[in-house]
């Protein structure tokens, strides 16, 4: 018999065998169960235009395909309206405006505004599963954050409705008009809310269009209007492409546009309505530094800067894209920051557990890995967790770039994607120049112990919001918007509301 010391050295392992054997036992063992949505999201197989309270076929006779993004099937057919449904639009806007929407007492108005919040929160998951397959956010998104957030906006600006003539001391607020607008895909229902509650709380009515890719949500808030007995022509929503968008902003019926989107297209709508007398707002692209210091507390930092870039798989204009770390404890940030981009879940967005969801469409999905190669070309260095994606749809992991300096692209356009750019400083006021070294200036973000150092920051940073030792929060009475190439105007707040109306 062979003693211990005789028997045969067991083969050693080769590494491959060992990682199959790693992922059987804790991939697996770690791995939630599926926890899939399973509410309705209530479509139709065709939608039409909503012009004067009703839904009307397009006068161009076109429909095109609305897809859900996760896995590249049709979810429903939308109107493509043209020339003569914008025409038809306003003047449907026009005849509610002066049949008396402008002139009702506000607190008629707000009535209007408290009941689309509530039939909102009542149709609440319906709203969200529809958002999630038309966009391809992950439902814990949709929701916890869009939906109840749409909905809180109608509920803040029903408030200001009655309460108009106290937003400046000795003055009345009149409405402008019939206003024009025109909004992205990546908050479709939220901005919706942002577009449409301040204008109708001053007393004007909306003619606006959703973007192509995410326009379902916005033919479903027009079935809230007409449940919740709003007058008709006082909301009308045109569905259809860009070119629809810019018929609509040039409008010579609209007293005021209100865009938000890139900042190309604002330029390009900027110039077809120069030289008219429209009051203008326009909320556009960002490229927001998440500044994080030695003394920060690391652990939620990092929270932070996850939430900041990876929520919405980076499609938030105010996306904390651009990482300033200082340099003493870049290291640790960085180390804690890949430990927990390994335990991001990337895939279905209508599973409870997902964290990152789908990209909008494939063109986008294109550009971001456009800008991927970018990075590398430029000498960057690119690091993804391993992570398993669907075998259908538009997804990506979350990406970082390490090795970044302010010269590169990847650090200075909007990717619009899940990538964040890297970048270290020493001082303060390092921090300060480089944040403020971007043609936007729409957030920022500050993580540090010091009260002192937040005040500094805050005075300092060219950015419409600063958010300190967090990042992505919003409150409907808080004031939105850019500075430089990210807009101007204000959303939310008082601020907001004086963008809607003049002051008399
Ligand atoms: P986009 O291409 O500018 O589109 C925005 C909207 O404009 C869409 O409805 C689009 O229609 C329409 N449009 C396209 N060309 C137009 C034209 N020539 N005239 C008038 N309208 C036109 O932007 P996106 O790619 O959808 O959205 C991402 C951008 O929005 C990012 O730059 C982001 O930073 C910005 N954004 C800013 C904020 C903010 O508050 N500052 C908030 C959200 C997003 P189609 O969809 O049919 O092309
Ligand atoms: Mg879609």
């Amino acid at each position: 018999m062979p003693t211990l010391q005789e028997k045969k050295p067991a083969r050693p392992i080769r590494r491959s065998h060992v990682r199959p054997l790693r992922e059987l036992i804790f991939g697996d063992l770690w791995e939630y169960d599926p926890a899939p949505e399973t509410a309705d999201p209530k479509l139709k197989p065709r939608y039409d235009l909503f012009i004067g309270g009703r839904f009307v076929l397009p006068a161009t006779g076109k429909y095109f395909d609305s897809i859900n993004p996760a896995n590249e099937q049709k979810l429903a057919e939308l109107a493509l309206g043209g020339a003569a449904d914008v025409d038809a639009a306003y003047q449907a806007a026009a005849r509610a405006f002066d049949s008396g929407w402008g002139r009702m007492p506000g607190r008629e108005r707000g009535k209007f505004l408290y009941r689309v919040a509530r039939l909102l929160q009542d149709r609440a998951r319906e709203f969200a599963v529809a958002e999630t397959m038309d966009n391809g956010k992950p439902i814990k998104e949709t929701r916890d954050f869009d939906v109840p957030m749409a909905a809180a906006h109608f509920f803040y600006h029903a408030g200001w409705a009655d309460k108009l003539d106290y937003v400046a001391p000795g003055r009345r607020m009149a409405p402008l008009g019939v206003v024009g607008q025109v909004i992205p895909w990546n908050f479709p229902l939220l901005m919706l809310s942002w577009k449409i509650a301040p204008a109708l709380a001053v007393g004007n009515c909306v003619v606006i269009k959703p973007a192509t890719n995410t326009s379902i949500t916005a033919v479903k808030l027009a079935e809230i209007f007409q449940d919740a007995g709003l007058p008709p022509g006082v909301v009308n929503v045109i569905t259809g492409p860009g070119a629809t968008g810019g018929i609509l902003m040039a409008h010579p019926a609209a007293a005021k546009i209100a865009f938000t989107g890139s900042t190309e297209v604002g330029k390009v709508i900027m110039r077809s309505v120069a030289g008219s007398d429209k009051r203008m707002t326009m909320e556009l692209g960002g490229k927001a530094a998440n500044i994080v210091f030695d003394d920060a507390p690391i652990d939620q930092a990092v929270e932070g800067i996850v939430n900041g870039i990876f929520f919405n798989q980076g499609q938030v204009c105010c996306a904390g894209s651009r990482l300033l770390v200082h340099e003493p404890v870049a290291g640790l940030v960085v180390a804690k920051l890949k430990q927990r981009l390994r335990v991001l879940r990337v895939g279905d967005p209508l599973d409870k557990n997902t964290d990152v969801g789908a990209i909008v469409s494939r063109a986008q999905l294109e550009t971001i890995q456009r800008y991927l190669d970018i990075g590398v070309k430029e000498g960057a260095e690119m690091w993804q967790p391993p992570c398993r994606l669907p075998p259908k749809g538009f997804f990506m992991p979350p990406t970082i770039f390490t090795g970044v300096t302010q010269s590169h692209r990847i650090a200075r356009e909007e990717i619009f994607g899940p990538v964040l750019s890297i970048l270290t400083f020493r001082t303060i006021d390092e921090a300060i120049e480089k944040a403020n070294n971007t043609a936007y200036g729409l957030s920022a973000g500050v993580w540090t112990d010091k009260g002192s150092r937040i005040l500094k920051m805050s005075t300092e940073l060219k950015a419409g919001v600063v958010w300190a030792n967090t990042f992505n929060k919003f409150d409907p009475a808080s004031p939105f918007g850019g500075y430089k190439e990210s807009g101007f105007g204000r959303e939310g707040g008082r601020q907001g509301l004086l963008d809607y109306g003049k002051l008399i």
